[in-house]
Parts: C-alpha cells; structure tokens; sequence
C-alpha cells in the first residue's frame, strides 16, 4: 500500500513536472520560431466579425458538457447503487472531472470514489463504475473516430496515416472487447494490478448502446466545437466538410494518444499536438499555426468545464441550505418534462413517461364492512415483500404523486418501510394515505414514523392523511359496517392533528363518498366537517369498482342528485376561495372545474376530456400486477411489475399499448378523481378555466352549470 501512495505520488510530480517543462520549452523555444508564421495568419482575423463561428464554438463545448456526465450516470443506475440520485452524481461528476487538471489525476477517482463511498457503496462497486466508465468511454472514442476516418479522404492526410490510425484503433476496439485484456484493464482500472477485478456487472445490450451513445454525443459537439474554433480562426475555408470529419477525428484520437502519458494533468499540450498535426493541412499548412488554434481551444473547453463545475458547487451549496426548496424546483421541473412527453405521446411521438401519479394498493386486507365496497370480502392477495417493492420503485425511478391504497394501508406493518422506499427511490412531492381511522394509536405512532423517514429521506415532501368520514355519528358507522368507527375516527383526528402542530409537512384532511345512503345528508356532512379543523376536505361519488368488487351495487346517485350536491360543493368551494392565498385558491379551482367535468361525465357517459390513465397514472396492486387505473383493474392489467416480471417491461408491452388505443379511442369513462386532476392538467380549457376560477372566483358562478344543466 505504502509502495504505491509512493508511486502514485512520484507520477503525480513527475506529471507537473513535465508539464511545466513542455510549458518552458514553448515559451522559449517553440514561440519564437513560431510567432511570426502566427501572426501572419492572424494578421487579417477580426473576432468581431468571427462572432457567430465563436458562438458556436463555445455552444458546442456547452453541449458537449452537458452530455458528458449521462454515460456515468447509467452505469450508476445499472449498479442499482442505493441512496444514490442521478442529480447529485451528475454534480459530483462536473466537480470531480475538474480534478484531471490537478497533477496526477488520481482526485478525478478519489473524488468520484469518496462521493458512491458516502451513499453506502462499498470500495468493490465505485471501482468497478469507474472501471466500467473508463473502458466505455474508450471504445466510444475508438468508434467515434472509426466512423469519422472515411470521410477524410479530401483532407490531404497521407492514405498510410489513415491506414495506420484505422488498424489501431480498430485494434483497441477489438482488444476491449476480448474478456482478458478487459478484465486486466478493469484491474488496473480498479486499481488491483495483477490482482482479479471481481465480477464486473452484466451489462444488457441496451444499457451498453445508451451509454456509447451518449459517449459519442459528448465527443461529437466536442468535435463540432474544435471545428467552429477552426473556422473562426480563418482555417479550412472552403474545405469544411473534410474539416469537420478531420475534427471529429482528432478529437477521440487526441484523447487517446494523451492516455500514453495519463500522469500529465489534463493531457494539455499532448492533446492540442495531435489535433495540430491531423489539422495543420487547413491551417496554411504550419504546424505552427494549427497547434496554436488547438491550445487557444483548450480555453474554450475548460471555460466550458469549469462553468460546469462552478454550476455544480452553486447547486450543491443551495442544495445544503434549502433542501426543500431546490426539492420541489426539481420536481416542478421533472412533473412539466412529463406533461410535455405525455402530450406527445398522445400525439403519436415518443413513448409514455414514467407515471406522474402513481397509486400503490399494498393490500387488500380492510377491517371494515363497508356498503359502498366489497373488498373485504375477497380474499387476501399474495402481498409483494419490501424487497420486491423497492425493486419496483428503483425501476420506475421517479414520481410526482405517491397515493397509498387498500385494503387498509395500515393494516401492513411495514407501510413506513414502504414509505421510506417511495421516499429513497420515486422522490415524491406528495405522499397520500387514505385510512379507515379503526386504529388510532398505530395510525399515530405509523405517521409519526413516516415523517421521521420523510424528513431524512425525501425533506419538503408533504404527506397527507385522509380518514374516510361518511356521515356524522351513526350514519358512519352504518356506512363503513363497524359499531364506534365514528368514535375512532374522532380519536384519530386529533391525534393527526396533535401531530400536526410538531409537523407543519403533516396534512390532516378527511374525504367523504357520496353513496345513495348518505346523499340526503349532505348538508349535514359538510357543516360537519368544516367544525373538524382539518387542512382539506374532499368528496368523490361512490363508484361501481372492479378493484372494489362492488359492480351492480347500485351505490351510484343519479345524476340529478349528484348535480344538486355538486352545485352545493361548489358554492361552497368558491366562498371558501375567498380568503385563500394563491396556491390554495388554485388547488379549490382545479376541484370546482373537477365538479363541473363529473357532472357531465355522469350525464353523457363518455370521456368528456381525454383520459391520460396508462400514461400519466398507474395503478400497482398489492400482488403486483399493473393497472391503468382502479376502474379497468383485473381487466385492463397491463403486465406484472415484479414477481418475475418487470414494470418497464409491463409498461411499454403490446398489453399496455392496446389498453392505452382501448382508452384513447374512449372505449370507458368514469369520474375517477385522481386521474380527473391529471387530465384537467392536460386540457388546456379545463386548466384555463380553473386559473381563471383562481385569479376571479366572482365570476365563477354556479349558474353556468345550471344552465348548462338545463340545456
Ligand atoms: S376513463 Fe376512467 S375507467 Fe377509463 S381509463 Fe380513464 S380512469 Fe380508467
């Protein structure tokens, strides 16, 4: 150990050293034979007039950046590291890449290696990530300039330096991919020479083709950026596509040569030599002059590093001091990219997003007895373990919405456990559980449970939960088929609002299912409910479910009923807007357009607006098995997220594709709430209206249902 600190520390000297050297050497030796070959070049150059070609330049280097760090950032994901975002390895990745320049090199690995070594990944997996990057990223550069070689036929580059660099390369290429210089690379890579580098992950063809892909794109706009330079310096006029071809080229094979002499920080001067040499035939043909450019380049190229890395450190220090405010930038962002690639999925382009929403039902089991739903007399599904749950969440990566069903999610006593997963691995912004409130103590001591895991894993994240409350004293209990469920219910509101004072993210709401039994008492249920103090208070009709088992049950009010209830609920909602803040006066909005849309879905049994179940939203049950929305359930199951299966593979099957034709050709509708939200946010004349709702809750009257009823 103590022997190859001892190397590792003379290499690193003798790197700066000869650095400082070649530095000497130019300045003295090389600068003034060169000079005025330079300066006559030069003589006639005008940066202003050159002003777009620089653009382009540094453009292309910025490109070039920002899709360097996406090879290392699936490696990362293919390890299934844990406790690792791609966010914070993308900003280690731009701070730690700045340590090539550093003599020795070794900061750029120390760096990366100390950064996986704090998110638990043992000494093993970050070499072997390393290793993985490194030796991709050399068969991308081979590749790379592979394809670039026939198209520089024009170049006047000699036919046997062409053959040469062809044959050597291609034979790079082909030694990577024999497995024992591979592995003996690894070793070495991984920092183990002579020794056996372990197992290094399978990678599937498709995570391979990703990250040469993304590779190839870095060093292509690195290239395009050397190329702009080029001609912005009056080089290769007329002759831009062999150029182009030439830059492309000495790009990867700069990168390569420089690999010879790895201990010189950055490769400076060995990379800018080679790009001279392979270029001088556009620059006057002086050495002199296309070696100048290329060193003039490499400004070009750390300016765009370093603005890279200073991004990074800026964010990575805003991420320190207001982890909740830059969570929910994030996700503000993250939910919009979604939308976008949801609107073009319906338009034919691309395929679905990850889901937005997400409604994990994680089991069946439910205490209650409930009229409105049946679920409790099914039997009890075969529940999917925490394991299994994580490798789910891993593999769907990202969530806006985290909505916990049942059964009754409390049941399960390791719903923080699964919470904590959500947290980990989906990053949500809202995290919402509906409870039969039977449970007070264990519902108490659960959410406090929660909201320590929320506060460590996901900060900023709200949580939401909801009792069901269906009407006031015996009329609940009647409803939900459990003598003193009213009781509980009570008990366990003030326990979540105890809590609540201790934790401002804690949400307390309760929601109420509009049924045939309780419909008359509306009036009742609601002034009842604005005396229980809590954050919100939601109301949805009783549906006819599969996932309930209720069909046939008739529970449904007319649609007459549920107008006159509607307009109530609204009336009220818009009074209540009031003396709201902005945000909430949106969300009342979204609710009142989310009134109107059901009404009329009731009264025309049709999809009134286009439903995004399958895109936006999914539906996992507690056995795995994917749904579109808790409507279609059994029928519509897309595939199996887990239990041998897979959600991407669920997600995008030939199943999932005819449900998703099946739904946009309108073949079902339903009032369903938590898919309305996500498809009023995709209507743009839902959305205007409830912003406009927002910003003049005068001139949302009732009356324009009314009418629209009578009509
Ligand atoms: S309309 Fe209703 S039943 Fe049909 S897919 Fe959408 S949410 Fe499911």
């Amino acid at each position: 150990m103590a022997s190859r600190r001892a190397a590792e520390a003379a290499a690193a000297w003798l790197g700066a050293l000869l650095t400082a050297a070649a530095a000497v050497f130019f300045a003295l030796v090389l600068w003034p034979g060169w000079r005025p070959r330079v300066e006559a070049f030069f003589a006639a150059f005008d940066p202003v007039e050159r002003r777009l070609l620089i653009a382009l330049s540094l453009a292309s280097a910025l490109l070039s950046q920002a899709f360097a760090p996406c090879a290392w950032q699936r490696i990362l994901r293919v390890l299934s590291l844990p406790g690792l975002r791609g966010s914070d390895a993308r900003r280690n990745w731009y701070v730690t890449q700045m340590g090539s320049y550093i003599p020795g090199k070794f900061w750029m690995y120390i760096g990366r290696a100390a950064f996986l070594g704090a998110r638990g990944a043992g000494s093993a997996r970050s070499s072997a990530a390393i290793a993985l990057e490194n030796i991709y990223l050399m068969v991308s550069v081979c590749l790379m300039a592979l394809a670039a070689i026939p198209f520089t036929g024009g170049a006047h580059m000699p036919e046997g330096v062409r053959v040469a660099l062809a044959v050597s390369i291609g034979a790079t290429l082909l030694a990577l991919f024999a497995p024992g210089i591979r592995r003996g690379l690894a070793a070495i890579l991984m920092r183990r020479p002579g020794g056996d580098p372990g197992v290094l992950p399978e990678l599937s063809l498709g995570n391979q083709a990703v990250i040469i892909g993304f590779d190839m794109l870095s060093w292509t706009f690195r290239g395009a950026s050397l190329f702009f330079w080029f001609l912005a310096a009056g080089a290769g006029a007329g002759r831009e596509v062999q150029m182009l071809s030439v830059c492309l080229l000495a790009m990867p094979v700069s990168w390569l040569a420089a690999l010879l002499l790895v201990i010189v920080p950055g490769g400076i001067g060995l990379r800018e030599s080679v790009q001279g040499v392979l270029l001088q035939e556009f620059a006057g043909a002086s050495l002199a002059v296309s070696a100048t450019i290329a060193l003039s380049h490499r400004i070009v190229l750390i300016a765009s590093e370093g603005a890279f890395a200073a991004g990074a450190l800026v964010l990575e220090g805003l991420w320190r001091r207001h982890p909740s405010m830059m969570r929910q930038i994030r996700q503000a962002g993250r939910l919009a990219a979604s939308l976008v690639r949801a609107r073009l999925f319906m338009m034919g382009i691309g395929s679905p997003p990850p889901p937005v929403n997400l409604t994990f039902s994680i089991t069946r089991r439910c205490q209650s007895r409930c009229r409105t739903c049946s679920i409790w007399k099914a039997p009890p599904l075969d529940e999917l373990s925490l394991a299994e749950i994580g490798d789910i969440f891993r593999e769907i990566g990202w969530t806006y919405f985290f909505n916990v069903s049942g059964g009754e999610p409390f049941l399960r006593d390791d719903l923080p456990g699964i919470v904590g997963l959500a947290c980990r691995h989906l990053d949500p912004a809202v995290i919402h559980i509906p409870t039969n409130a039977l449970l007070p103590e264990r519902i108490e001591a659960m959410t406090a449970e929660m909201l320590d895991i929320i506060a460590r894993e996901a900060p900023g994240a709200a949580l939401t939960i909801k009792p069901s409350f269906d009407g006031v004293g015996d009329l609940h209990d009647e409803i939900r088929g459990v003598p003193g469920n009213f009781s509980r219910l009570l008990d366990t509101l003030e326990r979540l609002k105890d809590l609540r004072e201790r934790h401002p993210e804690l949400h307390v709401g309760v929601g109420t299912v509009i049924s045939r039994d309780n419909a008359g008492r509306l009036g009742e249920i609601i002034e009842f409910a604005g005396r229980l103090g809590v954050d919100t208070y939601i109301n949805e009709i009783a549906e006819e479910r599969e996932e309930f088992f209720n069909l046939g049950s008739g529970i449904t009010p007319d649609p007459d009923t549920y107008r006159t209830i509607m307009l109530g609920f609204k009336d009220a909602a818009l009074e209540r807007m009031r003396g709201m803040k902005l945000l909430g006066r949106i969300t009342t909005a979204l609710r009142i357009v989310y009134y109107d849309l059901v009404v009329r879905i009731m009264e025309e049994s049709r999809q009134v607006i286009p439903c995004y179940a399958g895109i936006l939203n999914a539906h996992i049950n507690a056995d795995g098995a994917l749904w579109p929305c808790a409507i279609r359930a059994y029928g519509s199951e897309m595939g199996r997220a887990g239990r041998g299966g897979s959600f991407s593979a669920a997600w995008r099957s030939g199943r999932a594709r005819e449900i998703r034709r099946s739904i946009m050709r309108g073949e079902c509708s339903c009032p369903l709430a938590n898919q309305a939200y996500s498809n009023i946010l995709m209507h743009a004349p839902s959305l205007l209206r409830a912003l406009r709702t927002a910003l003049f809750p005068g001139g949302a009257s009732t009356r324009r249902t009314r009418k629209e009823g009578a009509g």
